[in-house]
């Protein structure tokens, strides 16, 4: 039996914590909270919460750059239908639509906030990367391009006079009263638990990476936002369709170093153990097809080759450019001895991007009165089921601006009260058997990787299901007093929503490859998959 989980994690009572008021309230300080932050009302004030210091996000660790149309012989048109049909025939065309018609006024924002794209020319510099036909992504640094537009974020956001940023702040659960969300639970090491009351409140908390062994995300991304938006009732859609990117570094020891799809973009060639250019033999557009044909591409070349990894192969490039193009992955390289410009670079794929979230709508407005959403923490139906390269960026930038307005402005039409509401959440009786919680988190890791990954299958989720469920029933009725233990359960959560809609989706479509039903199936299938707290077993 699935375990049922409590609707808050840890206990607590309005009369025995400290509070605090703010106007907006924005979980998560990434690209998508930031720019959120931007958008409210300086006479608003704003707190942005988050987990550990701001400079650690997944928007940090982007590199190959913002998808945009601002060459004069690229066309919106194009930019959409590039898109879509990365997509696998589940983009909403609407959302596309206006997400790429905002990317011009969106990067322009961030080049007058000082963010320093490359430039060639005297114009900005545009590279290209799979599945786009058009050179339309600027970069920053080369590829640091996240590093870069969050630093001009980061101290934009620190000289708002209306801003504030709590940093090492666990954010545990929403606080809901009559079904509409009027702030959050957080917690830190100084301060204990504070219940944030807030007229309107954002959620930006990122992805889920962190779910899969092998991953490109940092640490943070465990899926808490959309664990604790479930929790809250919020409905959350595409949960099945996490991207993996086919050229992650792999070394053993070595991080998980995302190996960008620039690289490709700008010539490299994916070769097997014996130099076999291998991609065309799978798809016509060569390395610059979309992820999921590479990535399923590289997983049967590893296993027609018998051998744990590819390799991109930069040899044939100009060693100078290649050098000023890619010098942070060039130096993650040499930290192993491998030279970029003459030794072959050992890839394979790893859990990159999730595509599905809380259900937003253009506004990012979430189906929870007063909860707001923007980023990798929503499912907005940009990418249907498999993300086009740089798109995600520019996603975080556009919902991030419109759920910072909408949340302004509804906060500017609702008056002070400073006053706390009876929520409460009693202590239960919780197991004392101690638990090791880092071996749960391998175990989850691993059989994600093994049973919900690149490749799946009916047997192998039926069984990542029973292993799944059978750790909920001991971990998720145990009230922890530390993020470790919090994170653990956010992840089984997010992880068993993840296998149940990969289950229920008799196909193969984008990023969800199905051995035991290899087909796209329109008829039965082209359409969402949505989860309520209501109506499925974490409830
Ligand atoms: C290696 C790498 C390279 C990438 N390259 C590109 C690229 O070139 N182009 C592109 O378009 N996309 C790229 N992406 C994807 C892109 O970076 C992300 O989708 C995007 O940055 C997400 O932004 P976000 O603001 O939603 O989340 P994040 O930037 O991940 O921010 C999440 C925030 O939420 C906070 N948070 C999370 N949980 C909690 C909690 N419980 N309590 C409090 N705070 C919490 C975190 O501390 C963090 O501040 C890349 C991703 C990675 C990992």
């Amino acid at each position: 039996m699935p375990a049922p989980v409590p609707r808050y994690l840890v206990p607590f009572h309005p009369k025995r914590m400290s509070h605090f008021f703010t106007d907006v309230l924005i979980l998560g300080g990434g690209l998508a909270g930031l720019r959120a932050a931007m958008a409210v009302a300086p006479k608003l004030s704003v707190v942005v919460v988050t987990k550990r210091d701001v400079e650690e996000s997944n928007s940090n660790h982007a590199q190959g750059g913002i998808a945009g149309v601002l060459d004069p012989g690229d066309r919106f048109e194009d930019h959409v239908a590039d898109t879509i049909k990365a997509g696998g025939s589940l983009c909403d065309p609407v959302v596309v639509d206006h997400v790429v018609r905002e990317a011009p006024l969106r990067i322009g924002e961030l080049l007058k906030w000082g963010a320093r794209f490359d430039h060639a020319n005297d114009r900005l510099a545009m590279g290209r990367e799979g599945g786009h036909g058009h050179d339309r992504i600027v970069h920053a640094m080369g590829d640091a391009t996240g590093k870069e537009i969050m630093r001009a974020m980061i101290h934009r956001a620190r000289e708002a006079g209306n801003v504030d940023i709590w940093e090492q702040t666990f954010t545990l659960d929403l606080l809901t009263l009559d079904g509409a969300c009027r702030g959050a639970l957080v917690w830190n090491s100084r301060h204990g638990k504070t219940m944030v009351w807030a007229k309107q409140t954002i959620l930006a908390t990122g992805g889920a990476g962190q779910l899969y062994r092998e991953t490109t995300n940092p640490d943070v991304a465990t899926g808490d936002g959309m664990a604790l938006a479930h929790r809250a009732g919020a409905e959350l859609r595409d949960m099945e369709f996490m991207q993996f990117h086919p050229t992650v570094l792999y070394i053993a020891g070595g991080s998980r170093s995302l190996i960008s799809e620039a690289v490709r973009g700008e010539g490299a060639w994916l070769v097997d153990r014996h130099g076999h250019r291998f991609m065309t033999d799978h798809d016509p557009r060569g390395e610059l097809a979309p992820r999921d044909v590479v990535s399923q591409a590289i997983v049967s070349q590893m296993e027609k080759t018998r051998h744990p990894n590819v390799y991109l192969d930069l040899n044939h490039l100009d060693p100078a450019r290649v050098l000023a193009r890619f010098p942070s992955i060039a130096a993650v390289c040499a930290e192993f001895d491998l030279d970029i410009t003459h030794d072959r670079i050992p890839v394979r794929p790893g859990a990159h991007y999730m595509m599905g979230g809380v259900t937003v709508d253009l506004e990012g407005r979430t189906t929870v009165p007063r909860l707001w959403a923007a980023g990798e923490v929503i499912g907005s139906g940009l990418h249907g089921a498999n993300r086009l390269a740089s798109n995600s960026l520019l996603e975080a930038l556009v919902y991030g601006a419109h759920a910072g307005e909408g949340a302004s402005q509804a906060a500017a039409e609702i008056d002070d009260d400073f006053s706390a509401s009876m929520i409460e959440n009693p202590p239960t009786d919780t197991l004392t058997e101690p638990m090791n919680l880092a071996d749960i988190r391998n175990s989850l890791q691993s059989l994600m990787w093994r049973n919900m990954g690149v490749r799946r299958d009916g047997d192998g989720m039926n069984e990542a299901l029973e292993s799944i469920n059978q750790w909920c029933r001991y971990v998720l009725p145990r009230q922890f007093t530390d993020p470790t233990g919090w994170e653990l359960q956010n992840m089984l959560c997010v992880g068993r929503l993840m296998i149940q809609a990969a289950f229920q989706r008799e196909e193969t479509r984008g990023a969800q490859f199905r051995v035991d039903f290899p087909q796209i199936d329109d008829d039965h299938w082209r359409r969402h998959i949505t989860f309520r707290r209501d109506d499925d077993s974490c409830s």
